[in-house]
């Protein structure tokens, strides 16, 4: 009996230290208007998190668990300065995240996938929240305005994306090739660009859809890289959505990987019920699936010319992040990371230069002739056209001088585009001004 009961004394410890749940690591990603803080748990967890201030810190307090050694990502001297752990009531773990200002957090949990297991997720909105807008400002204001076009970069921040044999993460590609892409919109004349992401964090679905809509985007143009079992798959292709089927079984499977992402990267949750109401809202969304087909078409022609493609059509598949329902949208699988050789390609800058260009190309091509009335494109033409100048119709009470201030130009420049010889102007007419 003694041996008995010495034995599961020994054991007691050891089967409640196999019950604990395990904090295995700590991830933070740092996004402009917030911060999400990820968990690995070895289970299923009970937590509670609040705040406190002076200095202020945001504290998890996770129960019946250990954490040793956590290893903490991410920390770039952003909002969250430092991850500490320690030991509450015997059994607890207690994490203090210590922040550079006040914050507001949110925690939920997510189940396991095929990429992380158990996750317990932080997200952190800072008080004054300054909130970047996309917001569309112009040096100078006009009657006419410019395109909008809304990059999207794929996955980011918990969501690697695909992954290439040699460990390149689509997310990365994405961001770089979106960030050249938006280069050239800006350098464009009478466009601008938007991008949904800026940095290596991750935006769900409807977030990336309801900054487009915010700036007024003409286009939405989501940008990826394709894998597939077989490493021999190769080429670009252009998707459009599609609500009533997939063009084929590949691409409604990709369409389901792609929709996982926000499995992966912790989806949000009130978004949801926003995105939903904006999507039942406007079911005319065929107009804008037949123009999203036709910028679709014209990009997919110029990746052709620079490239191999896999397909020869737009395809069309149930991506979740096409459905703004007033913005013409694409979604752009620029080559196959799971191929080697693409790979590598996806690595190179001068090829990314070449795969954002061949993009810019179509942008170009369709609002050649879909620009719609209200723009510099539709008015100039693309590149500004012959004409080359932004118009502008003079108002009661204007003078030369304070319409040169306005669009920062010299009265000079404003004169010699205009043929004028003096300083008189009439109320009505259109003056053509240069760029500055
Ligand atoms: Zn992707």
């Amino acid at each position: 009996m003694r041996g008995w009961a010495a034995i599961i004394l020994l054991m007691l410890p050891l089967v409640a230290v196999g019950q604990s749940a395990r904090v295995e690591g700590v991830r933070v990603w740092e996004a402009p208007d917030n911060v999400r803080i990820v968990f690995d748990v070895s289970g299923p967890i009970e937590h509670s998190v609040f705040k406190l201030d002076g200095p202020d810190r945001i504290v998890v307090d996770i129960t019946d668990a250990v954490a040793r050694n956590l290893p903490a990502t991410g920390i770039n001297g952003g909002l969250v300065r430092n991850v500490r752990t320690g030991v509450r009531n015997g059994t607890d773990v207690r994490v203090v995240l210590d922040l550079s200002g006040p914050a507001q957090p949110r925690s939920f949990l997510l189940r396991p996938n095929d990429r992380y297991g158990h996750r317990l997720v932080i997200d952190l909105a800072p008080a004054q929240a300054q909130v970047r807008q996309a917001a569309v400002t112009r040096s100078a204001p006009t009657a006419l305005r410019d395109l909008v076009i809304a990059i999207d970069a794929g996955h980011g921040g918990e969501d690697p994306g695909a992954v290439g044999p040699s460990g390149l993460h689509e997310k990365e590609v994405t961001l770089q090739i979106a960030r050249r892409l938006a280069r050239l919109v800006e350098a464009e004349y009478g466009m601008q660009a938007v991008l949904t992401r800026t940095g290596d964090y991750y935006v769900d679905r409807s977030e990336r859809i309801n900054r487009a809509r915010a700036a007024r985007a003409d286009l939405f143009v989501s940008i990826h890289a394709d894998a597939f079992t077989d490493p021999r798959a190769h080429g670009s292709s252009v998707y459009t959505l599609s609500e009533r089927g997939a063009t084929s079984e590949a691409a409604r499977l990709l369409a389901e990987r792609e929709n996982a992402a926000d499995l992966i990267g912790g989806v949000r949750l009130n978004d949801k019920d926003d995105m939903l109401a904006s999507v039942l809202l406007d079911l005319s969304q065929t107009g804008v699936i037949g123009a999203s087909r036709t910028v679709g078409a014209a990009v997919l022609e110029q990746l052709h010319q620079v490239g191999r493609v896999h397909k020869r059509e737009v395809q069309a598949a149930n991506f979740l992040v096409l459905k703004a329902p007033d913005v013409p949208s694409i979604l752009v699988e620029t080559a196959f990371i799971s191929n080697p050789t693409e790979e590598g390609r996806l690595r190179d800058a001068n090829h990314q230069q070449v795969l954002a260009q061949a993009v810019m190309g179509g942008i170009r091509a369709y609002f050649t002739d879909h620009a719609p009335p209200t723009t510099l494109v539709a008015v100039n033409g693309i590149g500004g056209g012959q004409r080359g100048g932004v118009p502008h119709v003079i108002a009661r009470g204007e003078t030369l001088s304070h319409i040169a201030r306005r669009y920062n130009v010299s009265i000079q420049q404003l004169r010699s585009s205009n043929n004028i010889a003096s300083d008189r102007i009439r109320v009505g007419d259109t003056l053509l001004i240069p760029s500055a």
